[in-house]
């Protein structure tokens, strides 16, 4: 009897970050894109536990291959020869045949260990020092990799070490907001030039090319990090020709260009399996986590030959783990066996189209609609002149109403004031309606 509820437990024992519902959501069950809570009431999961669960809940491909590997064995370590660790980077790699150079797999457990390796290899290969990422940019929690993620609430003066180039953001780059992106959904101030020869990121890369020469200073530069859409900074996309042209100028200058795969991977973006895809440009280390393993812990750097052999053999205990590589496995079977990338690019465009005649409706309060496949975010504004960040208590309140009718979404952008739409991959039209309707209506209910 005296055993406290579990709210109170969490609160004085845990220590967790929540979505800011009224009540905390206690789940009992998952299945595909619904979760169940503990009184059995659905909701429909537009955040498919923080862009990670893309072929949805509990599939039976992943269960029935989790639970074969667990039959056989769980862990042995990386000192023996193994069907199913060999099995699964073959698999994976066939989504590098075009990448020339990019064929070792280095496995480890969380997207931060991933790109704290990568910065580890950045620098070994390159013998230089300096990294640099991007302004709202999130790259993990350990602290060599809080030092490239640039998002307020996550700096720390005391951990330095990445130098922050602007990022070319349509809606709010600093150097203005009128550039074309690789969306369905154009800015409501898009440019006129041709899509795929924007120029708009002149700036941008005038001041990277300012940064290398001077700051970093020519020649020192180690890597360049860049998730090819930003995820927890609000699903920013960047004008087409950027990210080449970035990347390639750090590569002129003996640095590495380290594409963040752990949001925009295994066909969330709906075009391509890899985001970096989009933008012509060719990484010398692709970090992946998330989607990789459905939830899974797994995740995984891929690189060249040349770049993995500088720190010889890499030890990590749980790298590789083989029920790991197994579910990762049965991933790369249901997304090609059930079309999920197709499926993605089908709904995820339809709900941009959707969103973006609320924002053509309701202009002073949807600032901006973005995105594309199911990594969709939604911008909310005071007005549509001063384009101020709507407040926190009304984008909880959306949250909330949304809740109550059976919709959880997520929440990010430097102010908290961008709805995050990435569901499974795994979601109906029917489903994408549902929701389309719950948030419209939501949102209205809160003008
Ligand atoms: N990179 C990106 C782009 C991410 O979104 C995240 C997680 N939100 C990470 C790295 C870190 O991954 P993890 O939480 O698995 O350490």
């Amino acid at each position: 009897t005296n055993k406290k509820s579990i709210g109170e437990f969490f609160s004085q024992h845990l220590s967790f970050p929540f979505l800011q519902y009224k009540d905390h959501l206690h789940v009992a069950r998952a299945e595909r894109q619904y979760i169940y809570d503990t009184a059995g009431k659905r909701y429909l999961d537009f955040f498919a536990g923080i862009v990670t669960v893309g072929v949805g809940h509990c599939h039976p491909k992943l269960i029935d291959a989790a639970t074969k590997q667990m039959n056989k064995y769980w862990h042995l370590s990386t000192y023996y020869l193994q069907d199913t660790v060999r099995d699964y980077a073959e698999k994976l790699l066939e989504h590098f045949k075009d990448d020339t150079g990019l064929s070792v797999c280095l496995f480890v457990n969380s997207g931060s260990e991933a790109n704290d390796l990568a910065l580890h290899l950045a620098k070994e290969y390159t013998k230089q020092t300096e990294v640099i990422s991007l302004r709202n940019s999130y790259h993990g929690v350990l602290q060599s990799t809080l030092c490239l993620t640039n998002i307020a609430g996550f700096k720390r003066p005391y951990l330095t070490g990445s130098r922050v180039a602007m990022n070319p953001d349509p809606y709010r780059g600093i150097w203005g907001g009128r550039h074309c992106r690789d969306s369905p959904v154009q800015t409501t101030r898009s440019c006129n030039c041709e899509k795929d020869q924007c120029q708009a990121s002149d700036k941008y890369i005038e001041q990277l090319d300012e940064l290398l020469s001077h700051e970093v200073s020519k020649k020192k530069v180690a890597g360049m990090w860049i998730e090819s859409i930003q995820g927890y900074g609000g699903s920013v996309q960047f004008p087409k020709t950027y990210v080449k042209r970035a990347t390639e100028l750090v590569q002129q200058n003996g640095g590495l260009y380290i594409a963040d795969e752990v949001q925009t991977g295994f066909g969330r973006t709906g075009t391509h399996f890899w985001g970096y895809q989009a933008h012509g440009a060719k990484p010398d280390i692709v970090v992946m986590a998330k989607s990789i393993a459905n939830g899974f812990p797994f995740a995984a750097i891929v690189t060249r030959p040349e770049i993995a052999k500088t720190i010889g053999n890499y030890f990590n205990t749980y790298g590789g783990n083989p029920i790991g590589c197994a579910v990762a496995s049965a991933v790369l079977d249901v997304i090609k066996e059930e079309k999920l990338q197709e499926n993605t690019l089908k709904v995820g465009t339809h709900i941009l189209q959707r969103l973006a005649k609320l924002r053509d409706q309701l202009p002073d309060v949807v600032g901006d609609v973005r995105g594309k496949g199911l990594l969709i975010g939604m911008e909310m504004v005071t007005d549509k002149e001063s384009r101020k960040p709507f407040p926190i208590a009304k984008m909880n309140a959306i949250l909330d109403r949304c809740r109550e009718n059976g919709l959880l979404l997520g929440k990010g952008g430097n102010s908290g004031n961008v709805f995050r739409i990435k569901p499974p991959m795994c979601i109906t039209m029917e489903d994408a309606n549902f929701a389309m309707d719950v948030l419209e209506d939501a949102i209205r209910k809160e003008l």
